[in-house]
């Protein structure tokens, strides 16, 4: 079945087609590690992921490389204030390099209480310094640079086509850029290759280069790193909607003047925001910004909460977050496992691979529509109310679960339920459903014995490790 993505280069639904037959190359720009990632930031790794799993579902090779952007990233998102690195360094007494280690570190715990499969390749900003001197090199050679006081800039009026990613005029992107004044600029919406270090000052990270001792602009790490590990033409290039008109712009840009190939990257894909209440966007810069740790876990709720509650929207609308949505989407999730479980607890052994096909093609039509998760979600619902014998069901849910990523097949965040207490969970769900309330009390202290905890909700019945 053909597989639709919204490309934002071409600024409509296309059928993917891969350059090499089988394999998705895939690039995520990843966090920049002064700073824990907020809910908003993970909505973009939860739709990559889901991107991933996609692919791999349709039967996809996948090269997923991310980047970890440790340097370089100033506070706005042009050129000007200061590398957020060592503004994070100072504001927690601690080195850049420390304080990029350990927000990376942050970084991967969060990934994985979400599910997310990991990259198969990260790569630094820092790891990368001499690639990232090279391409500029190639730009400078090409005619595409010219340097200023504070650094290397690249000559945006001698990329035909600038806009192209973003389909705006040239005029409102340099509307755009105006905000930051820099008069040495020729455009206002050309951007640093390389800064210098100021006069006078020794910055934590910095490096020598063939312009002076300084440091890369954000944008070229992304440049350098993607084409490095996938090559000068590579399938898909994804992040946030605010990566369209600066970051990725520019990455695009330098990418094409210097491999002096077109299109760089086939597919471009973005997810819409997560807002806070009255269609704010989270932003690491403002005051409205949640982690996971604070919004779920410390509640006491699973992260995967949230992944489901993600999966419900679909990943190019605009996502709203607040307590009351949170606490719903919990509401579903918990309900989704109840269901599964209760399918589960009748089933002898581990389910066969027997997946019913015109279910499976519902849940494909879905997902293979630009990733249309709510509809897959539905199709997981149609499931369980279908005709089908329960481990049929359960054996088709759970391959969906392979796309969903909600650890469906699990009980909860420890893993599988052993055999043993599956079968006397699912003897306790039908003691209570026929009224053997002094069997149904036994059964419940046989598994508290054994370290599992049974609580009965509106929703039905949830077990978890105690
Ligand atoms: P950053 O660490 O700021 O470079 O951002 C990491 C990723 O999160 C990028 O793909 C951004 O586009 C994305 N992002 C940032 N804020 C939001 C938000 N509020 N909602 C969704 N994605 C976001
Ligand atoms: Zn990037």
């Amino acid at each position: 079945m053909e597989l639709k993505l919204y490309n934002t280069l071409a600024g409509k639904k296309e059928v993917f087609k891969p350059i090499r037959r089988g394999q998705a190359g895939m690039y995520a720009c990843g966090p920049t590690v002064y700073n824990y990632a907020h809910l908003g930031n993970l909505r973009a790794y939860l739709f990559e992921d889901v991107l991933k799993r996609v692919l791999l579902y349709n039967g996809y090779k996948v090269k997923h490389v991310m980047n970890v952007t440790d340097v370089g990233h100033l506070s706005g998102d042009r050129d000007m204030g200061e590398d957020k690195l060592e503004k994070g360094a100072r504001r927690e007494g601690k080195s850049a390099w420390e304080i990029a280690a350990f927000y990376t570190e942050a970084f991967k715990k969060d990934i994985a209480a979400l599910n997310i499969l990991p990259p198969d390749i990260w790569c630094k900003a820092t790891d990368h310094i001499k690639e990232q001197i090279d391409l500029i090199r190639i730009l400078e050679k090409k005619g595409f640079t010219y340097i200023t006081s504070d650094g290397v800039y690249f000559d945006t009026s001698k990329f035909k086509d600038y806009n192209k990613l973003s389909h705006l005029k040239l005029e409102e992107l340099k509307e755009g850029a105006r905000v930051e004044k820099n008069p040495e600029k020729k455009n206002p919406t050309d951007f640093a290759l390389w800064k210098f270090s100021p006069k006078n000052t020794k910055r934590q990270m910095e490096w020598p280069s063939p312009w002076g001792t300084g440091f890369p602009g954000w944008h070229i790490e992304c440049s350098a790193m993607a084409i490095k590990y996938l090559g000068k033409q590579f399938d898909i290039h994804c992040g946030g909607i605010d990566h369209v008109n600066i970051h990725h712009t520019n990455e695009l840009a330098q990418s094409e003047a210097a491999n002096g190939k077109s299109p760089w990257v086939r597919f471009w894909l973005h997810n819409g925001f997560l807002n806070i209440a009255g269609g704010k966007k989270m932003a690491k810069s403002e005051d409205n910004f949640l982690t996971l740790d604070k919004a779920l876990v410390k509640k006491g709720i699973d992260p995967l909460v949230y992944r489901y509650a993600a999966l419900g929207t679909h990943y190019r609308k605009p996502m709203e977050y607040s307590e009351p949505a949170v606490r719903n989407a919990k509401k579903g999730f918990d309900h989704l496992r109840n269901q599964v479980r209760e399918l589960a607890s009748g089933r002898p052994g581990p389910a066969e691979k027997r997946i019913d096909k015109k279910l499976k093609e519902k849940f494909l039509a879905a997902v293979n529509d630009d990733l249309n998760t709510p509809k897959a979600l539905a199709v997981v619902q149609e499931a369980f109310r279908s005709k089908l014998k329960n481990e049929d069901k359960l054996a088709a849910i759970l391959d969906f679960d392979r796309v969903l990523g909600l650890k469906l097949g699990a009980a909860g965040e420890d893993g599988e339920l052993p055999a043993e207490i599956r079968k006397l969970f699912g003897d306790r769900e039908r003691a209570r459903k026929d009224l053997l309330w002094t069997e149904s009390d036994r059964l419940r202290k046989v598994l508290e014995t054994r370290g599992y905890i049974i609580e009965d909700t509106k929703e039905g019945t949830i077990i978890r490790k105690s």
